[in-house]
């Protein structure tokens, strides 16, 4: 079933600056919407109960889980996370465009569900570089940083498994690339069809 709307899935190693990225793209493009998954973690800092994430009990994860109500749900870390479905599947349905910034599992979930889901993958520029950022970000100690970059090398190994790879070494060029993907999503027949329908009628177009 194609939707009108795009569904970008972002996904990457921790460290890559997948979150950067695409708050970035957000704040330059407000036709993006982000979806606000469910999670089994605690709160972190400011975060608040529907938006960053919806905080439930293992129980309700597990309920929801049952009650097929995720498009994907993965382990990542050692919480469970999922994107509800049926707030994916209104958005899409509406026209409006949804990105996902998710682990690789679930993205590789995602397409299973959705043919169409563009998959982005974002990649550091070296291995010294993608420690040194998760040394630099001072969040975790040396065991869970060596955890992640484990972690890294298994997920890397399924970038042949998406659409679009950026190497994220200048955070202004990989921002562009970023722009292009859904840039050029929007241009396909398809969406222009739809968009223009009124230039494609003048113009006699099929
Ligand atoms: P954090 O706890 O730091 O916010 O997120 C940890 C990881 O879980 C990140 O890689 C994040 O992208 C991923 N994640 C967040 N929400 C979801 C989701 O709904 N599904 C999946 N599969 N991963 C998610």
């Amino acid at each position: 079933m194609e939707y009108p709307g795009n569904l970008f899935v972002v996904a990457a190693p921790s460290g890559a600056g997948k979150s950067s990225l695409v708050k970035a793209l957000r704040e330059l493009d407000t036709g993006v919407n982000p979806s606000v998954s469910h999670t089994t973690r605690a709160p972190r800092g400011q975060e608040k109960h529907g938006r960053e994430y919806f905080f439930v009990s293992p129980a309700e994860f597990e309920a929801m889980a049952h009650a097929d109500a995720f498009l994907e749900w993965a382990n990542v870390h050692g919480h469970r996370y999922g994107t509800s479905k049926r707030a994916v599947e209104e958005r899409i349905a509406s026209g409006t465009d949804v990105i996902l910034e998710i682990d690789f599992q679930g993205a590789l979930q995602v397409r299973r569900a959705f043919a169409n889901a563009v998959l982005i993958f974002i990649l550091p520029p070296s291995w010294e570089e993608l420690r040194s950022r998760l040394e630099r970000r001072g969040e975790d100690a040396p065991e869970v940083i060596e955890l992640r970059l484990r972690n890294a090398a298994q997920e890397m190994s399924q970038t042949h498994q998406f659409d679009y790879v950026i190497i994220n070494e200048l955070f202004e060029r990989a921002l562009f690339d970023l722009k292009a993907i859904v840039h050029a999503q929007r241009l396909r027949y398809s969406a222009q069809r739809r968009a223009r329908a009124d230039t494609f009628a003048a113009l006699n177009i099929p």
